[in-house]
């Protein structure tokens, strides 16, 4: 990686992964372009992620002047500590002078990081920036004590100078069809340390353990005889946008958090329709469920007591059923 001057001024984070719904990189870029202008320098959009040039010609019609594209398979998924390892190795390549992201959950959890790697200071959250022309200082305004007071940090010492900005604080530029910028496709060098390779990921609930107010449960027991089966429920509940439950064995089995205990010592519900798989039908637990308009049971046992109050009950092995269930609903929904 060769320093490169013309990319060493402001660099905007490209997060595109919840691009449609949060247009911050876009807002950061005429941030971006305001302080540039001041600077006399440029503006720097750096992305990372696997078949991302989608993106590349949106950031340029909105005001970078360059974009640095890191693109390979193993950035597909998002790694905190590759992305972080990565980034670093280009700042310390390019040198930028300041450096912003949005604020977002993406940008929270790895800038700080990147900001002690890179042994420089970091202001959070904030709701303006503005640049001295003459010290080149950026001038970071942040609120402080619970938003009581706004406080202005300036990173006289370090470099680069890095903050994150709320979605929404700065308006983006319109889009210019016409807009020339300069993209690199570097080559790119993924040091052994950093290929980590995701196995599994699953979309986190925005409200945790929203059980009660559920319409669908899917709730899950020994039966189900593994964590990795007992995992199956999640991808069951995202497709009919369900939560999911447990017996009390499968909670002690730590397939689950305790959270979602159904029962007699854990909480009732009372959704339209609830999938109750691989659970016996203790009473302790029914008590949790009964208050469910529909239920259906998956049991291999046909005298399972599940079957006394299930609606609808289908006798066979839950790790055929599940995953055939899920696949039949995947092409379906
Ligand atoms: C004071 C007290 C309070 C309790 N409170 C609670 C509570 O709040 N909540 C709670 O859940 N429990 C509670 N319990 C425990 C409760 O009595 C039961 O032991 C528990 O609910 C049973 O959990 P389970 O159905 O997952 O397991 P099991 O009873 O072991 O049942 C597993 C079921 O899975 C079926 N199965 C096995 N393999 C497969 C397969 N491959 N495919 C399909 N089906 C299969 C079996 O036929 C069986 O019916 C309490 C107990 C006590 C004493």
């Amino acid at each position: 990686m060769e320093t490169n001057k013309a990319v060493s001024g402001v660099w905007i984070f490209g997060d595109y992964r919840k691009y449609f719904q949060n247009r911050v990189t876009l807002q950061l870029i005429a941030k971006g372009k305001d302080l540039a202008e001041k600077l006399g320098a440029e503006v720097t959009v750096l992305v990372l992620g696997y078949q991302v040039h989608q993106y590349v010609m949106e950031y340029v019609a909105h005001g970078a002047d360059t974009v640095i594209v890191v693109d390979h398979p193993d950035l597909e998924d998002y790694q905190v500590e590759t992305y972080t390892s990565m980034i670093a190795r280009w700042v310390e390549a390019f040198q930028p002078e300041i450096f912003l992201a949005g604020a977002t959950s993406f940008g929270r959890e790895f800038f700080p990081r990147l900001a002690k790697r890179l042994n420089t200071g970091l202001s959070a959250d904030c709701v303006a920036l503005e640049v001295d022309p003459e010290t080149r200082l950026l001038l970071q305004t942040t609120p402080a004590f619970g938003g009581e007071l706004l406080a202005e940090v300036v990173t006289p010492k370090h470099r680069p100078q890095m903050a994150t900005v709320h979605p929404g604080v700065f308006q983006e530029r319109p889009h210019d069809h016409e807009a020339v910028g300069r993209i690199l496709y570097p080559e790119i060098d993924i040091l052994p340390e950093e290929r980590i390779k995701l196995l599994r990921s699953r979309r986190q609930q925005t409200e945790k353990y929203n059980l009660e107010d559920a319409k669908v449960v899917i709730a899950g027991g020994m039966g189900l005889g593994s964590r990795e089966e007992f995992e199956l429920l999640f991808d069951l509940a995202d497709l009919l946008e369900g939560e999911v439950g447990a017996t009390r064995p499968a909670i002690r089995a730590e397939w689950v958090e305790e959270e979602r205990l159904l029962g007699q010592t854990g909480k009732s519900v009372k959704p339209t329709i609830l999938i109750t798989i691989g659970t016996s039908g203790a009473l302790q637990y029914t008590t949790g469920i009964q208050g469910a308009e529909t239920i259906v049971a998956i049991n291999r046992d046909s005298n399972a007591p599940i079957f006394k109050m299930a609606d609808l009950g289908l006798v066979g092995d839950a790790t055929t059923i599940l995953p055939l269930l899920i696949e039949t609903l995947r092409k379906r929904l």
